[in-house]
């Protein structure tokens, strides 16, 4: 591990002064626990790591009129123990309590979880320089890819591995960033980027930039949601394959409803063609397979991973009928 000077801004506009004056030779740490890991393993080597953890103002979580304000330092426990957001938005609850294990809930903030780096095993070898790492192959591509993509792949094969994403997309959840140019608001689902955008980065976040808040708006009456998560193991760890759901019901039938998939492509999927066929009608299992179906006639599973399928047709269908 190569050594790194550590600095503390204690304010964002110190924080974005530092950073356009850095450039490219520092990383962001919020709680750490993706950067330090990438750090020891030799998977990045930054000569500057700009804690963000001194930041004033940026881990509460504020009901407004308008909707709910989420600080990107808010630890993912904080979020996940919080009761107005157990009670108005479920489905962001439970995707909270989803992940990782107590300890890493308690450091892990909501803004690191968006911006965490890959889990494929090539990426998180330093030996493999792999496409996204500025090689020239995609080594899971004819390797080991028993977790990798089904959708989206192409130049890379990672999967999104953020439990919030995929919820707060569904919530139509929008972020704040913050650069020494001001801030901008970006729809939450606009700022993850396919290997085909960009093969090296995850999302639009520029050097300079800093994610400092969540934004969702408020929930209405009989807004319903859910996140549903297949796991390998019993204990703590990453979605094989999960589903987020937020939909008003009506009737029997959801008059809107939104669709994310979490661990089958490199971006959280949103299921626009499934949302379709579901949207005004009466949803049953054999609707919701069917639509699974339909959605899934763009995947391009590898040599290991076709049985994601089977598991996005489980996941859709159980976690739609939970909400009605
Ligand atoms: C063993 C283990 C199991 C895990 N299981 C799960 C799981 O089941 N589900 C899941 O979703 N996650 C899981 N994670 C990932 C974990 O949730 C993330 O590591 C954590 O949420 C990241 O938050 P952090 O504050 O520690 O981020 P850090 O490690 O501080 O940062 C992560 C990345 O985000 C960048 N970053 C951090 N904050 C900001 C910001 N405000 N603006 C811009 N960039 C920023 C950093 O530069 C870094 O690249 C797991 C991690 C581990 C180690
Ligand atoms: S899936 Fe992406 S990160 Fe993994 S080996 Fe291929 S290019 Fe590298």
């Amino acid at each position: 591990m190569k050594n790194f000077m550590i600095a503390q801004p204690q304010s964002i506009e110190e924080a974005v002064s530092l950073l356009s004056a850095k450039k490219e030779s520092y990383y962001l740490m919020a709680g750490g626990t993706d950067l330090i890991g990438e750090i020891k393993d030799n998977i990045v080597e930054p000569d500057v790591v700009v804690d963000l953890s001194s930041l004033p103002n940026l881990s509460s979580i504020k009901k407004e009129k308008n909707g709910v304000r989420i600080g990107a330092l808010t630890t993912v426990a904080e979020l996940a123990e919080d009761r107005m957001i157990k009670e108005e938005y479920p489905g962001l609850h439970q995707a909270a309590n989803s992940l990782a294990s107590p300890q890493l809930r308690n450091v892990g903030t909501v803004g690191g979880n968006l911006c965490q780096r890959p889990r494929c095993w090539y990426y998180r070898d330093s030996e493999v320089k792999c496409r996204k790492k500025g090689g020239s192959r995609c080594y899971a591509y004819r390797g080991r890819n028993r977790y990798h993509a089904i959708l989206g792949g192409g130049l890379c094969y990672i999967v999104h591995p953020s439990d919030l994403a995929p919820m707060l997309i569904a919530l139509e959840a929008e972020i704040s960033i913050h650069s020494d140019k001001g801030e901008k608001i970006v729809p939450l689902e606009d700022f993850f980027v396919l290997p085909k955008t960009n093969v090296h980065k995850e999302n639009v976040l520029e050097p300079g930039e800093i994610l400092t808040e969540v934004r969702i708006p408020a929930s209405q009456t009989g807004d319903k949601s859910t996140y549903l998560k297949l796991k390998e193991r019993g204990t703590w760890d990453f979605a094989v394959v999960s589903a987020a759901v937020k939909g008003t019901l009506s009737k029997g039938a959801f008059q809107n409803i939104k669709i994310v998939l979490g661990g089958v492509a490199p971006v959280p999927w949103r299921m626009k063609k499934a949302e379709d066929m579901i949207k005004g009608k009466k949803a049953a299992e054999d609707l919701l397979r069917e639509a699974a179906r339909e959605e899934l006639k763009e995947a391009n599973p590898l040599e290991e991973n076709g049985y994601k399928k089977d598991l996005v047709e489980t996941v859709l269908y159980r976690a739609v009928l939970s909400l009605m």
